[in-house]
């Protein structure tokens, strides 16, 4: 293993799948987050989309791209991201993770939590990624130790990213939508700037609890979209600076919220 200079840490609120083939406020702001981290040997992804009972390491030579949503332009459906997988990362990935809890799988491929946002940010494709599950049956506190139990793979050039959002509460975002009611709710203002102070304030007892909190079961009526962000802060430093490259609010009460954490030099 060669010794390379650590790697910040990112968490990016992904939003709708059409920001894959809009050139809008968001894809712009998804490329702009390449000037924010050295280029990268490899990336592990934990995005908000494979969720299921266990955790699972992609493990193929070439991750399938995965179109998982429906109803959407045909454009979306042609699209494909075919950055390589690493097989001895994802075996490193498991080993860190926990050889009994952790399963190499050639099952899923790389989802658009994942490509919608590399995409934008390594638009070659060239960079191998490992995505890895997020297991339902666990409480968030596991989802936080598990993202502890990788932050080691930052010395070693993985780039590490959790993708989902701050606020996700899609029933709300479509009923805005289709009532055409403008505006962000209270609830999601409160919850974004409590995940922000959080975060800022590395106050991890704080942040596992909060999606259970007053404005948590509004903000978050599914944990899907939530867990990612665990693991990006469970993989961050004391010694990390915190920045927001990205803010804001799609639909309404979409948080775009985006963290990196960058090592002290
Ligand atoms: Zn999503």
């Amino acid at each position: 293993m060669t010794l390379s200079p650590r790697m910040p840490v990112l968490f990016v609120g992904h939003g709708s799948p059409m920001n894959v083939i809009e050139d809008n406020r968001w894809s712009q702001n998804f490329s702009a987050l390449r000037t924010l981290v050295p280029p990268p040997k490899a990336i592990l992804a934990v995005s908000a989309h494979w969720y299921v009972d266990g955790t699972y390491v992609t493990a193929q030579a070439n991750p399938r791209t995965i179109h998982d949503f429906s109803g959407f332009p045909k454009a979306l459906y042609e699209i494909e991201y075919p950055a390589p997988g690493q097989r001895q990362l994802a075996s490193r990935i498991r080993n860190l993770l926990g050889a009994e809890r952790a399963t190499l799988s050639t099952e899923w491929g790389l989802d658009h939590g994942t490509w919608s946002v590399l995409r934008w940010m390594f638009p070659q494709a060239d960079v191998p990624v490992v995505q890895v599950s997020i297991d339902r049956r666990l409480p968030p506190r596991k989802h936080f130790e598990l993202g502890r139990a990788i932050a080691d793979l930052r010395d070693e050039g993985v780039l590490i990213l959790g993708s989902g959002n701050i606020v996700h509460n899609l029933r709300d975002a479509f009923q805005r939508l289709r009532t055409g009611t403008a505006g962000t709710p209270d609830w999601a203002q409160r919850f974004d700037a409590a995940v922000a102070e959080t975060v800022t304030q590395q106050d991890t007892n704080r942040l596992v609890r909060l999606v259970a909190d007053d404005d948590g079961p509004t903000a978050h009526p599914t944990l899907d979209h939530w867990l990612p962000l665990l693991y990006a802060v469970g993989a961050s430093d004391r010694d990390d600076a915190v920045s927001f490259p990205i803010d804001g609010f799609d639909l309404g009460s979409l948080s775009m919220r985006s963290v990196v954490f960058t090592p002290a030099p």
